[in-house]
């Protein structure tokens, strides 16, 4: 009954005895479902042996979240004996998601729980050789996890089959982390770019395609417009430098956001933000980072991004959602211990590097009590630096109340780091003045820092658009006469979140500005176009097109 409301997105093969289907590494045709015969998934773990996962028989599907954007599968299927099956390709996946909302949810949840049994598994996807405890290996299991892609690590101090790789590729072990991608290649210490690019997160853009809207930034403000505007049927390519989620991404616990009574991690909700923007069909181009904004030449109102991979995106209209970035402690040696020592953010992964420890945490707002607050409870001494007198005035009152009842927090006020003691990027001692010039040194392995961000707004050099003087975007009748209130000084650019000047530096703000200004791209749009303007809620037909 199922497989018949699903027959008309897909298309029947058939596979003789022995085929391969699909295999790691390499693009799959789409979400399989097994009409006859058997289907064997299977994966080679880390020692090289083949092990099988499941065996699928009539009526079941093989697919995961990689299918809906069509990105390298993390296993290999092959045809025991002779197979019938429907492919539906991820476009019309997508088809059937909007046509077959109940059907579409049951599967789209059986892709998520896929996923994350990949990602909990720790048996799936690139292997990372080199020390747990290695700035580059953090570096870059760090930019998986935030990207929601599993991986494998081996530890030459505690893995037999690591020793075995460093000797199969005649590496130095002074050399490492290196990285064997599913597909068969191997990168020595690469950067997350292109590691990204070996084992296809991230594919090439399409130089020809207009998009009715370019999204610059992933976090909630970037996605929020890309989930709205395209379910409303604009064609939408979102871009980010590093992760989707931007900075609620690396929130331990939101616990303010409307309809999450118990809170929710970043990771989690941003997480859902992204799939559920895929599932529109927005295009994911991450990490990609724009580093210019060029403004139409001519009649056509086309505006391009120039990426720092030399690719470009052409769309009609802009939306800048490139939020803000945590500032630097002004301490000579702070760089050599970022990556492994200083720590931005306080996910499970820096959790797990010093529970059990002392650390210290510079920061007065919410985000330095949130991440106190989970650090303690993951059982880390965390000494609490800030510079005022108390935390009434910058933080909100359950998180102070929570704070005072933490025994595992000491608060040390009038306080301001002055120096950093450790080599070869691991930190042994913090040193801090109080207010009475008393320097004070404390043996310390780990140091977190929130205190307060910056706009991400240098990609704008050179372009009209207006910042202010801390070079927030200004946008609306500050920007310029007859604005939309998020349109900035250049018609068709519009600026979100974060980013925005006088904006209010919450995820649920974010998300507001990112469903409102998709009416004011309708607005924008259909005024070029002469067309009439498309209404919230109708499902007109994309008007992407090619030139
Ligand atoms: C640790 C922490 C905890 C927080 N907790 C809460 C909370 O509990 N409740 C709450 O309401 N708010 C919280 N906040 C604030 C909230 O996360 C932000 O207000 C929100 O994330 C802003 O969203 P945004 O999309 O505007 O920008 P961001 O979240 O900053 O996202 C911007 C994105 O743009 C990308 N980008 C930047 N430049 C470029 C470029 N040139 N090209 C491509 N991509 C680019 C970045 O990589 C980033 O992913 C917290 C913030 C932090 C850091």
């Amino acid at each position: 009954m199922e497989i018949e409301r699903v027959r008309r997105f897909g298309e029947c093969r058939s596979f003789p005895a022995g085929t391969k289907i699909f295999t790691t590494g390499q693009v799959a045709p789409g979400l399989i479902v097994v009409l006859s015969g058997k289907v064997e998934v299977s994966q080679t773990d880390k020692s090289g042996h083949r092990k099988t996962l499941v065996t699928h028989s009539p009526g079941h599907f093989m697919g995961e979240l990689a299918q809906l954007a069509g990105r390298p599968s993390f296993v290999d299927a092959a045809a025991d004996g002779p197979v019938d099956a429907l492919i539906i390709a991820p476009d019309r996946l997508r088809a059937l998601f909007v046509a077959e909302a109940e059907l579409g949810e049951r599967i789209m949840r059986a892709l998520i729980i896929r996923r994350m049994g990949l990602l909990e598994s720790g048996l799936s996807g690139p292997i990372i050789v080199g020390r747990a405890d290695n700035g580059d290996v953090l570096r870059l299991q760090s930019f998986l996890r935030r990207n929601a892609y599993p991986l494998q690590l081996l530890d030459p101090e505690t893995d037999t089959e690591a020793k075995a790789l460093i000797e199969r590729f005649h590496v130095d072990p002074g050399h490492l982390p290196i990285v064997l991608c599913p597909g068969g290649q191997m990168l020595r210490n690469p950067g997350e770019d292109e590691l990204a690019r070996c084992i296809g997160l991230v594919g090439p853009i399409d130089t020809n395609r207009v998009y009715d809207v370019a999204v610059v930034g992933a976090g909630p403000a970037g996605l929020a417009t890309a989930v709205y505007a395209a379910s409303e049927g604009l064609s939408v390519i979102v871009l980010d430098c590093r992760a989707f989620g931007g900075q609620a991404g690396a929130s331990a616990r939101i616990e303010n956001y409307l309809g999450f009574p118990t809170g929710i991690t970043g990771m989690a909700l941003m997480a859902r933000a992204y799939n559920q923007a895929q599932k529109f069909g927005a295009e994911m181009a991450i990490p990609d980072q724009a580093d210019k904004l060029i403004a139409p030449t001519d009649i056509s109102g086309r505006f391009v991004l120039q990426l720092a991979s030399d690719e470009r995106v052409t769309a009609r209209s802009v939306v800048i959602a490139s939020g803000a970035r945590y500032r630097q402690l002004p301490v000579s040696n702070l760089h050599e211990f970022e990556g492994s020592s200083v720590h931005y953010w306080a996910s499970p992964l820096e959790a797990k590097l010093c529970s059990a420890q002392e650390v210290a945490l510079v920061g007065a707002g919410n985000s330095a009590g949130q991440a106190a607050v989970f650090l303690a409870s993951q059982g880390a001494k965390v000494s609490m630096l800030i510079r005022g007198t108390g935390l009434a005035d910058s933080m909100s009152r359950y998180l102070v109340d929570r704070i005072a009842g933490l025994s595992n927090i000491q608060l040390i006020t009038g306080a301001q780091v002055s120096a950093l003691e450790g080599s070869n990027g691991s930190l042994s001692a913090v040193r801090w003045r109080l207010t009475n010039g008393q320097e004070v040194r404390e043996p310390m392995h780990h140091l977190f820092l929130f205190i307060g961000a910056q706009p991400n707004t240098d990609w704008l050099a050179g372009s009209n658009i207006g910042l202010d003087a801390k070079g927030f975007v200004l946008t609306g009748e500050d920007a310029g006469h007859d604005r939309h209130v998020l349109e900035t000084s250049q018609r068709g650019v519009f600026a979100i979140g974060d980013v925005r000047a006088k904006s209010v530096k919450r995820v649920a703000a974010a998300v507001g500005e990112g469903a409102q200004v998709v009416a004011a791209l309708h607005g924008y749009l259909s005024a070029r176009t002469g067309e009439t303007a498309v209404m919230p809620g109708t499902n007109p037909p994309a008007r992407s097109q090619t030139h």
